[in-house]
């Protein structure tokens, strides 16, 4: 799989770990944050991150609305579901290695925890210039739909589990 990067200046902020409390700095999100429709992707097996704009494909919206229709969430409030769907569409984009999500936790550089204590920006503020890949979902639009509305199914299983 190919990946074209697009190069980003981010925030670092300080995380520390619920775990073993050891305190270490990952990049969040360019200084003033994204624009609309724009997320960073991290991974959650590893630290590493994927740019997406929502914008570019019909992929975001359609994991929202499969999410949103999906009958284990009956009964949630939007606010609810919302918080599914962020932690499920990561998974409808390219990888080749991990589910990548939106709001994923980064792990801690000692106990590879992903719990985390508190995290905050570093003051004064600092930044790093990063290379990240652009996500793609070529995998995700060849589905048809019936295979879409059973892969969200599984996936939220999976988060909800
Ligand atoms: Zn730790």
């Amino acid at each position: 799989m190919k990946l074209e990067k697009i190069n980003l200046k981010a925030q670092l902020f300080e995380y520390e770990c619920a775990f073993c409390h050891a305190k270490h700095k990952e990049p969040m999100y360019p200084p003033g944050g994204f624009s609309y429709g724009e997320f960073m992707l991290r991974s959650n097996s590893n630290n590493r991150l994927m740019y997406l704009n929502a914008m570019e494909d019909p992929t975001f919206l359609e994991v929202s609305n499969l999410v949103k229709k999906n009958p284990r969430l009956n009964g949630l409030k939007e606010s609810e579901k919302s918080e599914v769907f962020q932690r499920v569409v990561g998974r409808a984009y390219d990888s080749d290695e991990g589910e990548y999500g939106i709001g994923v936790s980064p792990m801690c550089s000692v106990c590879g925890s992903t719990d985390v204590e508190s995290y905050q920006e570093v003051i004064p503020p600092e930044f790093i210039n990063i290379s990240v890949p652009v996500a793609t979902s070529e995998k995700w639009q060849k589905l048809a739909d019936v295979e879409k509305k059973k892969l969200i199914d599984e996936w939220i299983n999976a988060v909800n589990g």
